[in-house]
């Protein structure tokens, strides 16, 4: 039963680990899918925003290339510039995300707004982009830093690019400004949750557009954060997680260098916000996980109380099995006891000596028996009492039963004051000693006899033994047993005498 309650707690062991490793690995492996979902979105989110820009940017570009042509072709004199002004006036409805075009002469003077009449003596040679373009004889645009409009104070960035006088040398800068508010404007319709961003950087890490906007960031270089200082060195498209130096907030990063400009786009989602759909479903597989092992718990220890009962209920009933046998094996005990004086009854005695002599007859052994008779025992009665008289019979008894040496040999209480003993392999001789012994320890107990001759307790002793046919039937062996005794008592008592030949006197 012990091994039952093992055998259902290692079951319990067993379904408990499995069930909570299972669990736990099936949420582990559902966090990893949704942060490698949070990846991909966020991958394709940078793709989708690197292309927009890129389109813009080419457009600018594209823009600036024709005005360049035209200035470069037909000089910035007032007239060539009013024909541009009405150029531009025309093109510019076409591309909604350009704030305005700007042409500066060589020393940075404003020739031309498309969007506002120029102010007074309005200079913008202090401007990145024009001491790029003045420094640098390239003929490449350039993506400035974001900065705020002089004409409108929105905060924009510019692509620009230098046109040359007919010697080749600067004449000037022609900008497009793109507002920042339009990138806004088209971040703000992805959803990157609560702690997400989008970024668009220079390749140097500067940054020229964030969403959700923060004023403080606005051209602010990024090229200390993990991004640009681990990731982007040998990947120009991947993934990274960090937490923010900002604002302390770990984000899940996507970020694609474009392959045509030198930009840089980032989401960030948080990572936190990211997982709330999972930590739900994990909480949601732990309640049930934990109903289960809850439930299973309790059956488990429904079914080891019950084994327990089971197990008192049959200890209960081996106990009384065991009770009843032990109460068998002493009434069996007591069926075969004289109540007197504790000798083997007459029952025992017929059954023994009837198993005796077969066991004689079978292994070819002597079978002794002793007829014993207590000497004037109606005297002793009469003269102390019956109580005096059992106390005698118990004390007789004793001296008897010690007087054997044998376990098989046994000292019965033949019938009133007669007793008998059962010698196994024993003959006439050995019967003899037995005989005498008894006569002697008797003389020498000295158990006060009132009215007997000699004075105290004495017994006449038949012995009978035989072996072979002679024990058939057993009977014989008593009835020899008895004329013995009868012949002891006849010589006086106090004696043994053997069957068939005289009587003998230990006196
Ligand atoms: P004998 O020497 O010839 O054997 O004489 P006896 O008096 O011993 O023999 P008898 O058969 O005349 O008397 C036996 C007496 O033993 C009769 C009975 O009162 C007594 N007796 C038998 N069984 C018991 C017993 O259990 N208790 C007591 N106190 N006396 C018993
Ligand atoms: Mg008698
Ligand atoms: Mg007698």
């Amino acid at each position: 039963m012990k091994r039952d309650i093992r055998l259902v707690m290692l079951l319990l062991l067993v379904i408990g680990c499995s069930l909570t490793s299972l669990t736990i690995w099936k949420v582990l492996s559902s966090r990893d899918r949704a942060l490698a979902e949070v990846n991909i979105h966020g991958l394709n989110l940078t793709q989708a925003l690197t292309t927009y820009t890129e389109g813009i940017v080419r457009q600018s570009s594209l823009l600036l290339l024709g005005l360049v042509e035209r200035l470069e072709t037909e000089g910035s004199g007032p007239a060539q510039i009013q024909r541009i002004s009405a150029l531009i006036g025309r093109q510019q409805p076409l591309m909604p995300q350009l704030s305005g075009i700007t042409v500066y002469d060589h020393q940075g003077r404003w020739l031309m707004s498309s969007n506002r009449p120029i102010p007074q003596g309005a200079n913008s040679s202090d401007r990145a982009y024009f001491i790029h373009h003045r420094d640098d004889p390239s003929r490449e645009p350039f993506i400035g830093p974001p900065i705020r409009s002089r004409a409108n104070q929105e905060w924009v960035v510019t692509v620009s690019r230098r046109f040359n006088d007919a010697q080749g040398k600067f004449a000037g800068v022609v900008a497009v400004t793109l507002g920042v508010e339009n990138f806004l404007r088209v971040f703000g319709k992805l959803d990157v949750g609560q702690e997400g961003a989008i970024g668009l950087s220079y390749a140097d890490g500067t940054l020229l557009v964030r969403y959700p906007f923060r004023e403080q960031d606005m051209g602010r270089n990024f090229s200390k954060s993990p991004i640009y200082t681990q990731y982007l060195v040998d990947q120009t498209v991947g993934t990274a997680a960090y937490t923010s130096s900002l604002d302390g907030v770990e984000r899940l990063y996507a970020f694609r260098k474009s392959e045509t400009l030198p930009l840089i786009t980032t989401v960030a989602l948080g990572k936190h916000e990211a997982l709330a759909a999972w930590r739900i479903e994990a909480a949601l597989s732990a309640v049930v996980v934990a109903g289960l092992l809850g439930l299973t718990g309790l059956i488990g220890g429904f079914l080891i109380l019950d084994i327990r009962r089971r197990t008192a209920a049959e200890e209960a009933l081996r106990v009384a099995q065991q009770q009843l046998l032990d109460s068998n094996r002493q009434w069996a005990q007591l069926a075969k006891k004289d109540a007197l004086t504790g000798l083997a009854n007459r029952r025992c005695f017929d059954e023994t000596l009837a198993l005796e002599a077969r066991r004689a007859q079978r292994e070819g052994t002597s079978l002794a028996l002793l007829m014993i008779d207590i000497d004037h025992f109606k005297r002793f009665n009469d003269a102390c009492g019956h109580v005096a008289g059992d106390a005698c019979l118990q004390a007789v008894s004793t001296l008897l039963e010690t007087s054997v040496r044998q376990p098989s040999d046994l000292v019965a209480r033949y019938g009133g004051e007669e007793m008998a003993i059962i010698l196994p392999a024993t003959d006439n001789e050995g019967a003899v000693v037995v005989a005498r012994r008894i006569l002697e320890r008797l003389q020498h107990e000295n158990i006060r006899h009132p009215s007997s001759p000699l004075g105290y307790v004495s017994v006449s002793i038949g012995i009978a033994a035989g072996r072979g046919s002679r024990l058939e039937p057993a009977l014989g062996l008593i009835e020899a047993a008895d004329a013995a005794l009868y012949r002891a008592k006849a010589a006086g008592r106090n004696g043994f005498s053997l069957q068939p030949s005289g009587v003998a006197s230990d006196g």
